[in-house]
């Protein structure tokens, strides 16, 4: 068994563990290392905003955040925004028209190998492919045991992330070392994740993707509406807007209404289908909505409104196309749940905030601290979530050192 001492321990060296790493290390002259279960640290990094990891956003407040609202009361007030944080490290950054933060190379690698740098520059010691089992406290510090290996620290940071994303080292064994130390943990759900719907609604229309407002229907009442790209999956119905909408769905029964030509409204919709029905009066039924939506859209849309996909457009009634019209505007899928963790970007839930003293130390565990997803906190798709890696890293680091001067 291998036996090493630190002064602070940092366990996962995903977002929010490397910048902890690097801050705690610019904060003291002791010993700083983090430990990875991976063969290598960052790994999820490089997954994020579609490979260009979409870093942060220039609006970024509680309101974009489900969970606990308070929590931007915990961040270290020094920190003004993610983009400041990473110019220290020569990562230039870039924001889209809608607000969206990236890494100027548009690739996440560089914003991971901007945290190697400095992290190694600094002078953290980096432990990789070793799983963090167990934790236990004692009079000086932590004792950290993988399987082989255990090692001491006077501070330790829980940075292990989530639930969602499995295969990138997040399964939630985090919450596990957690509740070791005495605290509790929330109920848990997939966030940014797409939402199951019955699967014979959506199965005609597996694969396909059309821009729509889509509104989250909760016990009959409109939670959320948002414009966006929608997808349709095997029994389930994804995209930004949707994702978005994951968080609340968690609760309730659920529906979601998409109106898929978002652009006009019922009149003038009911104009074009009628002009169209007087052209293509021989022309079969589904050929009514050629122009306005994909051919697998018309037949579904027709399905849905009961029009025999027999008749030719000249049979079909005014009452009809009103009918049709009320469709595109409001079509609904009963969400029939959550999709499962390996599909979701975030985790719903986690160590509630009333366990969490100022600068992220543990409120029930002397010398142990939090940052990342491992908290109750989910942002929303746009760069909130790694925003708050970074900035509750650079938090936990910044105290977890300056306790030990
Ligand atoms: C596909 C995908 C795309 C995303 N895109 C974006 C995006 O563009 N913008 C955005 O803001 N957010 C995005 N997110 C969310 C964002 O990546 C996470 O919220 C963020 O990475 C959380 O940081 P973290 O440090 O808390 O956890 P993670 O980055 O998940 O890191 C946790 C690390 O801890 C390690 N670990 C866990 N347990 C142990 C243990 N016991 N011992 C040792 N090591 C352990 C894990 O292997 C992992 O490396 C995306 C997520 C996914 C899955």
């Amino acid at each position: 068994m291998k036996r090493e001492n630190f002064d602070i321990a940092v366990i996962g060296a995903g977002a929010s563990g490397l910048m902890a790493a690097l801050t705690a290390k610019q904060h003291t002259n002791g010993s700083v290392i983090a430990i990875e279960r991976l063969s290598r640290v960052g790994k999820k990094i490089l997954s994020t905003g579609n490979g260009r990891c979409n870093l942060s956003n220039i609006s970024v407040n509680e309101n974009f955040y489900g969970g606990e609202k308070n929590f931007l009361n915990f961040l270290d007030k020094n920190i003004f925004s993610a983009v400041e944080l990473f110019s220290t490290m020569s990562l230039a950054c870039k924001t889209d028209s809608e607000g969206r933060i990236y890494p100027y190379s548009n690739q996440a690698s560089s914003v991971l190998d901007a945290l190697r740098f400095a992290v190694s520059n600094a002078g953290v010691e980096l432990l990789c492919d070793t799983l963090i089992k167990d934790i236990k406290k004692t009079k000086s510090g932590f004792i950290l045991a993988a399987d082989d290996t255990e090692i001491f620290a006077k501070r330790v940071i829980i940075a292990c992330g989530g639930k969602a994303a499995p295969s990138m080292g997040t399964d939630g064994i985090g919450y596990e070392l957690a509740k070791a130390l005495g605290h509790s943990v929330t109920r848990l759900y997939p966030c940014l994740a797409p939402l199951r719907t019955d699967v014979n609604s959506v199965k005609a229309l597996k694969g396909l993707r059309i821009y729509a407002r889509a509104s989250l229907i909760q016990n009959g009442e409109i939670k959320d509406s948002q414009t966006g790209d929608v997808q349709f999956t095997d029994g389930a119905i994804s995209g930004i807007c949707i994702f978005n909408m994951s968080d609340m769905a968690s609760l309730g029964k659920n529906e979601i209404s998409l109106d898929i030509a978002p652009d006009y409204d019922k009149k003038q919709l009911f104009d074009m289908i009628y002009n169209a029905r007087a052209l293509r009066e021989n022309l079969e039924a589904v050929e009514l909505l050629t122009g306005l939506f994909h051919k697998r859209f018309s037949q579904s849309i027709l399905k849905a409104c009961n029009i025999s996909p027999g008749i030719i457009c000249g049979e079909i009634s005014d009452k009809d196309i009103s009918v049709i019209c009320k469709k595109i505007k409001d079509w609904r899928f009963n969400v029939t749940g959550l999709s499962d963790w390996s599909l979701a970007q975030v985790t719903g839930g986690g160590i509630p905030l009333c366990e969490i003293k100022d600068g992220l130390q543990s409120a029930i565990c002397d010398g142990l601290y939090f940052c990342g997803e491992i908290l109750n906190i989910q942002g929303k798709c746009g760069g909130y979530n790694l925003d708050w890696a970074w900035k509750s890293g650079y938090t936990a680091g910044k105290n977890a050192a300056q306790s030990l001067n």
